[in-house]
């Protein structure tokens, strides 16, 4: 960080649009879908891009920018474009970026819709996809092919929490002219800035600890400014916006954004730690617990271990079932990051479309138990915890 940077928390919250004639303090929400010109030559210029202004909401919106400009200065990128969601993002990145006959090498780790897109959809346009394991980044340089473009991974990863050594992909992203594209949406921008290591793009699922309280979808990609030229150019024709209001919503979210996630972290660290000596848990896996077996990858890239716990019950699915039904407090939702603790099922939810073996593959074991550990008092949290497991 240079001497004239502010700090993250600051950042969060003194970038501001610009204020209207009324000065407010807190920007307000410019719920318009399109913007007025002066004349025919404004309009013309505007048009041509010659000024920069805002055309139209599908383009850009006071909102929108202001929450994508915080985005770019907690994540040190140049530029960025916000998505009506995650999958958004992640889908139009892909599509701006790549041509029929190109190649992704992937980590076989990533949220079920992307590994979707890359599976079923993809292929159709004639681009396809080749795995490595989360714990075999040596194998990495022998997938990539002439017409590889794209090196993709999530860290930590969805929802077996992995993580993936972010310097050395940058170092393979490198030495093969290859774009590395991170999934960030685990660890948000305040727990480790992927470009810091060599991405060349970072995503994020908005929806999930930026807006931290469960209301609105959305998502951002940021990077180097040409790449985001190409996206942007692509979203304005095909229309994935982030709507004003949602931008509003998660501006407002990303300056609470350090202060929760430490608080986050704080309580998932406890739950991991009572866990681990629980007599019907399996194994728990946690970045910041000496037991992962990414711990000192997650020390050097991660300012903390994170909100997700995932820990198998013994007993296999029918305990991982009676474990849900048992639950009291904690919400059974597919969500995650929201202020409510939540727990998942990937085996019979999120992940239920994958092959036995590929459930495997990623960890996905049919007791185990995906935690999104929330703002609740973290003694009420492991209560509700520890009576379901004490039930089974
Ligand atoms: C949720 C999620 C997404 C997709 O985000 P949506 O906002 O639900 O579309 C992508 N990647 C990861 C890692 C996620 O957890």
């Amino acid at each position: 960080m240079n001497k004239e940077q502010k700090h993250f928390e600051t950042q969060a919250i003194r970038i501001q649009a610009d204020r209207t004639s009324y000065q407010e303090h807190s920007v307000p929400l410019y719920l318009t879908s399109g913007f007025v010109f002066e004349g025919a030559e404004e309009m013309r210029a505007s048009f041509a891009e010659e000024k920069e202004r805002n055309l139209y909401s599908r383009f850009s919106n006071p909102n929108t920018t202001e929450f994508v400009d915080k985005m770019c200065a907690l994540e040190g990128a140049e530029a960025g474009y916000a998505f009506a969601t995650g999958m958004a993002a992640v889908f139009s990145t892909f599509a701006a970026l790549l041509n029929s006959g190109d190649h992704i090498v992937s980590s076989r780790s990533v949220f079920g819709s992307t590994h979707s897109l890359f599976t079923k959809y993809f292929p159709k346009w004639n681009i396809e996809t080749s795995y490595f394991q989360v714990n075999d980044i040596e194998k990495v340089e022998d997938l990539i092919q002439p017409n590889t473009k794209i090196l993709y991974a999530e860290s930590p990863t969805n929802p077996g929490v992995d993580v993936l050594d972010l310097e050395a992909l940058g170092i393979i992203a490198k030495k093969h002219n290859l774009l590395l594209v991170i999934d960030n949406c685990f660890a948000t921008p305040y727990l480790q800035n992927p470009i810091a290591y060599g991405a060349d793009l970072v995503i994020h699922s908005a929806t999930k600890l930026i807006d931290g309280q469960g209301r609105v979808l959305g998502g951002v990609t940021v990077g180097k400014a040409d790449l985001i030229r190409e996206i942007y150019l692509f979203s304005r024709n095909t229309g994935p916006a982030l709507s004003p209001f949602n931008a509003w919503v998660l501006s407002k979210s990303l300056e609470t954004l350090a202060i929760r996630v430490d608080k986050h972290c704080d309580n998932a660290t406890k739950l991991a730690t009572y866990l681990e000596s629980h007599p019907k848990v399996n194994w728990v896996k946690y970045p910041f617990l000496k037991s992962h077996p990414q711990y000192e990858v997650a020390k050097k890239q991660m300012r903390l271990g994170g909100n997700i716990v995932a820990f198998e019950v013994k007993g296999g699915v029918d305990a991982g079932r009676s474990f849900f039904d048992n639950i009291k407090m904690s919400s059974l939702s597919a969500n995650l990051g929201d202020t409510r603790t939540i727990v998942t099922h990937p085996a019979s939810t999120t992940h239920s479309k994958l092959a036995q073996e590929d459930k495997l593959a990623v960890g996905i074991t049919d007791g185990m138990v995906r935690c999104s550990v929330g703002l609740e008092h973290i003694d009420d949290i492991i209560k509700d915890i520890e009576q379901a497991l004490s039930l089974l």
